[in-house]
């Protein structure tokens, strides 16, 4: 019998393959709302954010209140003493700032997700173009593994979802996808951790940017195989969003350490 290989047998990837025996660490101990100014940061950084739109949320396991940035300041400014805190309904609970009745785009959804515990919405720019032409970007790349099976598009805009019914039609469109994209509009990324839906974040943006590349050169790339893209998507989840997360944040701290203030 000559050697064969199946190439649609399931493909084993993360932990399952490889797991490291050390990884580099942040270096310091944050408390969650010096992590959650870290992630505003980053994610301002890198283009993610446009200005002070959006929010993240990150409701700790156990707990019905969120932490969340406020409206009026910029990701790119925020700091640890700028996040406060809303109850399940978005009612602010403690901070010096005020929040948005958008707010209810999370709360709606942390409270149909349970596995989401941080909620992560912004308009970054390719994002936004794919959003426009109302497509969802073509997975032709490996880091677009990190997606396989898990994208959302929501087809209709229909202005400010600011109120807790709009925001709970929405969460039940969104369903189990970690990633929705919605129309004309922007992202939402999930996580059960503030890692993952960082990395989730910062993937989204990139897969579109290259989509959008590949679409202008007018050619098809050619399929990649699932069974691979399934590896890969376990090995993105399992090692990949800790170290992205923990690099992002050594980085972020080491530009200002103001930021834990
Ligand atoms: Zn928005």
């Amino acid at each position: 019998m000559p050697d064969s290989v199946d190439v649609q047998s399931p493909r084993l990837g993360g932990s399952a393959v490889w797991s490291p025996s050390v990884v580099p660490p942040i270096g310091v101990e944050l408390s969650n709302a010096q992590a959650l100014a870290v992630a505003f940061r980053h994610l301002a950084d890198i283009g993610f954010a446009e200005n002070m739109a959006g929010h993240i949320t990150w409701q700790p396991e156990g707990q019905t209140e969120m932490l969340v940035n406020p409206w009026g300041l910029w990701w790119a400014e925020l700091t640890a003493s700028d996040i406060c805190t809303v109850d399940e309904d978005a009612r602010v609970v403690r901070g010096r700032w005020d929040v948005t009745p958008a707010i209810h785009i999370h709360t709606e959804l942390h409270r149909a997700r349970p596995d989401a515990r941080v909620v992560i919405h912004n308009h970054p720019y390719y994002v936004s173009l794919l959003a426009s032409l109302q497509t969802l970007p073509e997975l032709v790349h490996q880091t677009g593994s990190l997606f396989l099976d898990d994208l959302c598009f929501v087809d209709t805009y229909d202005g400010e979802v600011d109120t807790a019914s709009r925001a709970r039609e929405l969460a039940e469109r969104i369903g189990g996808a970690n990633l929705a994209i919605l129309a004309s509009h922007g992202v939402i990324a999930t996580g059960r951790t503030l890692a993952e839906a960082v990395y989730r974040s910062a993937t989204i943006e990139r897969v579109c940017k290259l989509a959008y590349h590949v679409m202008l050169t007018g050619r098809t790339p050619p399929p990649m195989n699932r069974s691979d893209m399934a590896g890969m998507q376990a090995s993105l989840i399992e090692r990949a969003a800790d170290v992205y997360w923990a690099g992002a944040a050594r980085m972020t701290i080491k530009a200002d350490r103001g930021v834990l203030e």
